[in-house]
């Protein structure tokens, strides 16, 4: 149970500056991502795929547009509902758990992660999300 001084928005609130969906091939899709999305924006999982994704060793990942960012990425993410799991896990992710460090290794890049809180706390919310979304 994570602490109750803390809130999971006392540790990360998104600053939509859009920072972390810039860049190529961090975006991967797994079958429930590419189920979610396509149906959210009418298209067949196919055609999702052959438009919106590019592939990446041999897994799908999201399309970068030309500017740059995700193809989904026009000030605001356009597929937030159905975003990708590590989307919507960002910033609460395993590999924090693996090495505590890489919470502040991200959050060299994302201003809407603190620093300023105990380790255990943290690692305590990325279990919970963790479990919840197992
Ligand atoms: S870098 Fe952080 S604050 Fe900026 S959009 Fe991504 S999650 Fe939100
Ligand atoms: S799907 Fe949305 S949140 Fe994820 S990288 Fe693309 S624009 Fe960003």
């Amino acid at each position: 149970m994570p602490s109750e001084a803390f809130k999971r928005e006392d540790l990360f609130v998104c600053r939509k500056c859009g920072d972390c969906c810039r860049g190529y091939g961090g975006t991967f899709v797994d079958e429930t991502d590419i189920e979610a999305i396509a149906r959210y924006m009418d298209v067949d999982r196919r055609q999702f795929v052959t438009k919106f994704c590019q592939i990446s060793g041999s897994r799908p990942v999201l399309a970068q547009g030309a500017n740059g960012y995700c193809i989904f990425w026009d000030q605001l993410c356009r597929i937030h509902p159905v975003k990708p799991r590590m989307c919507k896990a960002w910033p609460f992710i395993a590999s924090v758990l693996i090495d505590p460090h890489n919470w502040d290794i991200m959050a060299a890049s994302c201003p809407g992660m603190r620093t300023d809180v105990p380790a255990s706390v943290i690692r305590d919310w990325i279990e919970k999300g963790l479990a919840e979304s197992a």
